[in-house]
C-alpha cells in the first residue's frame, strides 16, 4: 500500500515525499481512509507508531476547503502535556507545508497575549492542553462551535494527569455533529467510558499491543540501594561503564529529578532536568537542547516518557522503577527508536521489588541483569569527573564533588509507605511526596547543602 492510495490530497502526498516517508505505517493505512470519510476513530496505538500523522495527514487535507473565523477554530487536537503539544504543531509545520493554515499553539506556561492575538486572527488548527483551552474559554476569547473535527490524543495520559473532568467538559461544549479521533495507548475503564459517551460507531483501529515493548531496545536490570546517596553513585557508575551517547534518566518524583540531575552536574556530567514544575520555555529549552546534542543526560520526571520523538536516545535509565508498569513501557519506548538499536537499564532496590515485579509480568519477560564491574564505585571515586563520558571537557570538578556522595552520618528517619499507597489514577505521580520527607525517609534538611546552591554559569532554570 503507498501513500497515493489513501485519498489524500495532493498538497498533503507532495509534503509526505519531502518528509521522506514511502509506506504508511499500519496505522495510517488504516485510519486516513476513515478518517477522510468523516467516521469517529478509536485509535489504540503507541506512540512510534506514526498515529500523529494517522490523523495530521487526513485533516490537513479536509481543511483545504473552508476558511477559520476570527475566535472559532475549525480543528481542536487535544494533548496532555506541553510539550507534546509542540511537537504535534512541529508535525503540521511539516506536513502542512504546502498548505496556507492557521496553526494556534494554547499550551500553559507561556504569555496568554499572544494566543489571544493567534485566536482573534482565526484557527484552521488549535493544538491545546486542556486546562489552557478551558481558561481562553472562561474568559470569553474563544468558540468552540466552529469545530468539525476533534481529536482526543494520548488518552490514558490525560487519565493519569487527572484531565477527564476537563475532556468532558470540552466535548460538551462541542457541538455533537463534530467528528471525533480518539487515540489511547491503553483502554482502562474510565477510558472506555469516555469512548462510549463521546464517539458514535468509531471505526476501532489497534495496531499494537499495550504490553509490548520494541524488540531494538535491550532491557536489563541493576540491583540498586535503597539508600538516595548510594543510588546515585551507582548510576554514575553505570553512566560510566556504558557506551552512551545520550540518556533519560526517569525518576518518580520532581524533587528526586532535581537532586539527581544536580548531583550528576556537580560531578561533571552534562545534565539538565525536566519536569512538570519548571517554566514552559526552560522545559522546551531543556528538551531543545537534549534533541541537539548539547545536553547528554536528561533527567526527567514521567513528562518526559510519552510521546517524545527524540529518534537517537542510546540510553534509558529508571532511577525509579516506574509506579505504574504501564509507565516502564512509555519510558524505554524512548530508547530504540526508528530502527536505532537502544539500552533500557532500570535500578531495583528493595523497596522498588513489588513495581518491579508488575513490570516484568506486565511485559512478560525476565529482565537480564547488567553486569557492572564491582570495582567500579571505588575508582570512580579517586577519577577526575572532567573524564566522564557524557561530560563537557571544560567543566571542572567542583571541590564539593566528595561531599556529594559522603552518607549522610545523621541517623535516617524511618522509611515511609510512599509510592506504593499512591492512588494509581490521580494527579500524584509526578508529585512530591509530603514535605521534606522523600521515599527514602530522608528529610529536606538532609539534602547535603551544596546540592540546593545554583551551580556557577548554569543556568537557573535547571534548578
Ligand atoms: P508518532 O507515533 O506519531 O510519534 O511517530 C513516530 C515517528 O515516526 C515520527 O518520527 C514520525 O516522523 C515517523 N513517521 C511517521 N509516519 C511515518 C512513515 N509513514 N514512515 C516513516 N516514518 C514515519
Amino acid at each position: 500500500m503507498s501513500f497515493s492510495n489513501l485519498g489524500l490530497s495532493q498538497k498533503v502526498l507532495d509534503a509526505v515525499n519531502t518528509a521522506g516517508y514511502t509506506d504508511p505505517t499500519p496505522i495510517q493505512e488504516q485510519a486516513i481512509p476513515e478518517v477522510l470519510e468523516g467516521r469517529d476513530v478509536l485509535g489504540i496505538a503507541q506512540t512510534g507508531t506514526g498515529k500523529t500523522a494517522s490523523f495530521t495527514l487526513p485533516m490537513l487535507t479536509k481543511l483545504e476547503t473552508g476558511r477559520a473565523r476570527a475566535r472559532m477554530p475549525r480543528s481542536l487536537i487535544l494533548e496532555p502535556t506541553r510539550e507534546l503539544a509542540v511537537q504535534v504543531e512541529q508535525n503540521f509545520c511539516v506536513y502542512g507545508a504546502n498548505h496556507n493554515l492557521t496553526v494556534a499553539l494554547l499550551i500553559g506556561g507561556v504569555s496568554f497575549d499572544d494566543q489571544f492575538r493567534k485566536l482573534d486572527r482565526g484557527a484552521d488548527v488549535l493544538i491545546a492542553t486542556p486546562g489552557r483551552l478551558l481558561d481562553h474559554f472562561g474568559r470569553g476569547k474563544l468558540l468552540l462551535t466552529g469545530i468539525s473535527i476533534l481529536v482526543i490524543d494520548e488518552a490514558d495520559r490525560m487519565l493519569d494527569m487527572g484531565f477527564i473532568p476537563d475532556i468532558e467538559k470540552i466535548c460538551k461544549l462541542i457541538p455533537p455533529r463534530r467528528q471525533t479521533l480518539f487515540f489511547s495507548a491503553t483502554m482502562p475503564p474510565e477510558i472506555q467510558r469516555l469512548t462510549k459517551a463521546f464517539l458514535k460507531s468509531p471505526a476501532r483501529i489497534e495496531v499494537a499491543s499495550p504490553s509490548s515493548t520494541a524488540a531494538t531496545v535491550t532491557q536489563l536490570v541493576q540491583e540498586a540501594p535503597n539508600d538516595f546517596t548510594a543510588k546515585r553513585q551507582l548510576l554514575r557508575d553505570i553512566i560510566k561503564s556504558e557506551d552512551l551517547k545520550n540518556a533519560i534518566v526517569f525518576c518518580n518524583r520532581k524533587r528526586n529529578v532535581d537532586i539527581v540531575s544536580k548531583s550528576l552536574v556537580q560531578h561533571g556530567f552534562n545534565a539538565r532536568c525536566l519536569h512538570g514544575d519548571m517554566a514552559q520555555r526552560s522545559r522546551q529549552e531543556t528538551l531543545d537542547s537534549f534533541r541537539d546534542g548539547s545536553t547528554k543526560i536528561l533527567v526527567a520526571s514521567d513528562v518526559a516518557a510519552r510521546g517524545l520523538d527524540i529518534p537517537e536516545v542510546s540510553h534509558v535509565i529508571n532511577f525509579d522503577v516506574p509506579i505504574h508498569a504501564e509507565d516502564y513501557i512509555h519510558r524505554i519506548g524512548r530508547t530504540g527508536r526508528a530502527g536505532h538499536s537502544g539500552r533500557s537499564i532500570t535500578l531495583v532496590s528493595k523497596s522498588d521489588q513489588k513495581a518491579f515485579n508488575s513490570v516484568e509480568k506486565l511485559i512478560s519477560k525476565k529482565l537480564g541483569k547488567l553486569s557492572l564491574a564491582k570495582s567500579v564505585s571505588s575508582e570512580v571515586d579517586r577519577e577526575e569527573p572532567a573524564k566522564e563520558p557524557g561530560t563537557r571537557s571544560a567543566r571542572k570538578p567542583r571541590p564539593v564533588r566528595s561531599v556529594a556522595d559522603k552518607p549522610d552520618p545523621r541517623p535516617k528517619k524511618k522509611p515511609s509507605s510512599g509510592p506504593s499507597k499512591a492512588n494509581p489514577r490521580d494527579k500524584n505521580i509526578e508529585k512530591d511526596p509530603p514535605r521534606n520527607i522523600d521515599k527514602n525517609g530522608f528529610s529536606g534538611d538532609n539534602v547535603p547543602a551544596f546540592l540546593l546552591q545554583t551551580v556557577p554559569g548554569k543556568r537557573k532554570s535547571s534548578s
